[in-house]
């Protein structure tokens, strides 16, 4: 697609990426009575063909270790179901729901149950329903599972599961621009910082344009720190490859099943019509390319469907019919979000990092963000652990669930 010029050569918010995070952050504005800028989006790829969000399992799960990680997920349950009132009753927006089958960890190894039993508590003083499972009640409720080395379940069916991500992500675009946000096909390839090196001044596109800015918002996934290089600074987080496969299985499952996440790391999940959707990634998990999509199918034979045969029997018999390679922002510090501004280049505000659980937190954080941009604070939820000042003070937030 060719490139596109921005119609003004000041904007008080530039958001440098415009899929689920950049376009969150662009309609939160947009609600918010106290904002009254003119917003850009850049997006060098609006097909969002190789983006994460395009590549994500769409799920959403309240089992998370940090208390502040579930707040996040219960507002994203809380959107999704209420998406229609939250966009201005528009009835052009359809209503949704969470395909409730719940996220399955086993424990293998009594340190990772008594990790399963510690953020169970976690999770439900914030309110969640979790419910921890001995390997007899899994089987109860959930036969097809060979639970034979499996010490301990824990899975919540409420508020956990598959949401469809895609229209969100979809409504928040088109209504932001509706409501004023200029969307443009471009790159951002270059900024300026005035002579104290405290601000970003302006972006340069690779059409030429140079266009001043109040703030800048770093929404590039896995390209962040790229991003944060063309302002002289960095942000820890890498484009990981993770590998996804969708599979029909010969006798399906005679209910749904959970998001399930084995020992070994690998997940399977619930997708409907007898099919299944598996994801991993190789034992050596290196930073990639950034256009390096490359499938390894040898993954696949030799890795993961042994793996998920032995767990699920049933599964012997499938046939795989799609498969791909996605990138995770991953945050190499702490595998969280990243957000809030840059200690000393104040004006750059990163939402970076999320690591393979950002598609359920853009509620949370587009709704942050703007805040942030608007009153220089967070209002609605205090996000500020997850600022970048963190990293700077080595003060990683620790959380034990991650896929
Ligand atoms: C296989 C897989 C499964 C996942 N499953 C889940 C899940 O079940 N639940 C969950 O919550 N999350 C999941 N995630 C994570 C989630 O998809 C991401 O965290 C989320 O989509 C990140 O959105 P983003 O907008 O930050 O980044 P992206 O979607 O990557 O978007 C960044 C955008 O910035 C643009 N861009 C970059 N640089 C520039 C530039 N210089 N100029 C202009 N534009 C630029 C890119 O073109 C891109 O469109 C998964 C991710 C993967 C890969």
């Amino acid at each position: 697609m060719s490139s596109q010029a921005p119609k003004e050569q000041s904007y008080d918010v530039i958001i440098i990426g415009g899929a689920i995070m950049g376009s969150s952050t662009a309609w939160f504005l947009t609600d918010n009575k106290d904002f009254n800028g003119k917003v850009l989006v850049v997006e060098k790829d609006p097909s969002y063909e190789f983006c994460s969000t395009t590549h994500t399992n769409s799920c959403m799960r309240q089992q998370f270790s940090a208390e502040l990680n579930v707040r996040i997920s219960q507002f994203a349950a809380d959107f999704v179901k209420n998406i229609r009132s939250y966009m201005g009753n528009d009835d052009r927006v359809p209503e949704l729901s969470v395909r409730n089958f719940g996220y399955m960890y086993l424990a293998d190894n009594e340190d990772f149950a008594n990790v399963l039993r510690e953020s169970q508590q976690v999770q439900l003083d914030a309110g969640a329903g979790t419910q921890l499972m001995t390997p007899d009640e899994i089987k109860k409720n959930y036969p097809f599972y060979n639970v034979d080395d499996i010490v301990l379940g824990s899975i919540n069916t409420v508020d956990e599961g598959f949401w469809d991500g895609t229209a969100v992500f979809d409504w928040w675009r088109r209504q932001a621009g509706e409501r004023g946000v200029e969307y443009i096909s471009n790159e951002v390839v270059s900024m300026t910082k005035n002579a104290a090196g405290t601000r970003v001044e302006s972006v340069t596109l690779k059409s030429g344009e140079t266009i001043s800015c109040g703030q800048v918002v770093n929404a590039s996934g896995p390209r962040a720190s790229r991003t944060a290089g063309m302002a002289g600074i960095e942000v820890p987080v890498e484009p990981r490859k993770r590998y996804s496969w969708v599979f029909a299985a010969e006798k399906p499952l005679d209910r749904d099943l959970p998001l399930t996440i084995d020992p070994s790391g690998v997940h399977v999940r619930e997708n409907g019509g007898g099919t299944y959707q598996c994801g991993g990634h190789s034992d050596i998990d290196p930073a990639v390319e950034y256009d390096d999509f490359t499938m390894d199918h040898s993954i696949w034979e030799n890795h993961m469907w042994p793996i998920i045969a032995s767990r699920i029997p049933q599964f012997e018999a499938i046939k795989v019919t799609s498969e791909w390679a996605g990138h995770y922002a991953y945050n190499v510090f702490d595998h969280n979000a990243i957000m809030g501004p840059h200690t000393e280049v104040e004006n750059f505000i990163f939402l970076n990092g999320f690591s393979g659980h950002g598609l359920q937190q853009s509620p949370a954080m587009g709704r942050g963000t703007a805040e942030f941009l608007t009153y220089g604070e967070y209002r609605s939820l205090d996000l500020k652990p997850f600022n970048y000042e963190r990293i700077v003070n080595n003060q990683p937030i620790i959380e034990k669930a991650i896929i």
